[in-house]
């Protein structure tokens, strides 16, 4: 074992200005801790969020979900207003993981994390959503920065995740089974501003795909989805799928969540 020390700050102020003094953010604990364990991760300081006053909680208005970052997955999964405003967030959150994932595990901490393969932030990025932090607000296209990399800059607290409500959105996840993170996930969206379609678990961060946007800008169809060539030499590959078995999740994933949005 090393030596860390422990706050559980009650203020939001309090917790970033511990966490300015080099301290990390303990949410969940579903990525942080397993990383201790390991030594992958070795914080002098924790600055548990768990009693921040006012950092859990869920707002839904006719034009957004508002979710704030210490709001767990099961909460968002169980919350009839987003399961009625945006349908494919609650299920997502209700896939995450296992029951005890999604009882401990957060939404901030899974953007601030930005696993490969999560599943949020397809969500985020793939409704258009703004990271809402202690300093700004920041674009879901601005945010993701590679494998485990994020805009946030040290010590930065995400305080809440704004989704602007889609005219329709479905979340098709094909899981690795031993871990039920995403294999490849993807989440396709009808915004006001056009179709997005974003990929998690099939490359270093999520990503939009130009090509699957472009087609089903077109003609909102799963043969317009069959006929994009998913270009797989920029994809992951390991023992679970090759990069070529990867795109064509890609294409299938994206041709079986347009037809569920089809109806
Ligand atoms: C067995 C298992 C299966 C899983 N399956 C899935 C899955 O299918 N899909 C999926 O998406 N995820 C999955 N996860 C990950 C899970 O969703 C975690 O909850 C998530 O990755 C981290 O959230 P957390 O609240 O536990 O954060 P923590 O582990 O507490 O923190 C993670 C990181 O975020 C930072 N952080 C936390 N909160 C904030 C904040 N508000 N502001 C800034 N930084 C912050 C921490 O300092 C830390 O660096 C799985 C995890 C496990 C253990």
């Amino acid at each position: 074992m090393y030596a860390f020390t422990y706050e559980a700050p009650g203020t939001a102020a309090d917790a970033a200005a511990l966490a300015g003094q080099g301290g990390q953010y303990l949410a969940g604990g579903q990525s942080l801790l397993p990383s201790m364990r390991l030594r992958l991760a070795q914080p002098g300081q924790i600055v548990d969020l768990n009693r921040v006053e006012g950092l859990a909680g869920i707002t839904v208005t006719a034009q957004a979900v508002e979710i704030r970052a210490m709001t767990r997955h099961a909460d968002v999964a169980a919350n009839p207003q987003v399961q009625a405003a945006i349908p494919a967030l609650a299920e997502l959150a209700g896939g995450i993981g296992d029951r005890q994932v999604r009882a401990r595990g957060t939404l901030g901490g899974s953007l601030a994390n930005n696993d490969p393969a999560a599943c949020y932030p397809s969500a985020v990025l793939g409704l258009g959503a703004r990271i809402i932090t202690d300093r700004r607000e920041i674009a879901a296209d601005d945010f993701f920065q590679g494998m485990y990399a994020t805009a946030l800059d040290s010590g930065e607290l995400i305080t809440a995740v704004r989704f602007p409500v889609p005219k329709k959105a479905a979340y098709l996840k094909f899981k690795q089974p031993a871990s039920r993170f995403a294999l490849v996930g993807v989440f396709v969206a009808q915004t006001q501003q056009g179709v997005r379609v974003a990929v998690t678990g099939a490359g270093l961060s999520v990503f939009r795909h130009a090509g699957l946007e472009a087609a089903l800008n077109q003609s909102f169809t799963p043969d317009a989805a069959a006929q994009v060539l998913i270009d797989h030499t920029e994809l992951n590959s390991d023992l679970h799928a090759s990069a070529r078995y990867r795109a064509q999740l890609i294409s299938v994933q994206t041709q079986r969540a347009v037809s569920q949005m089809l109806g």
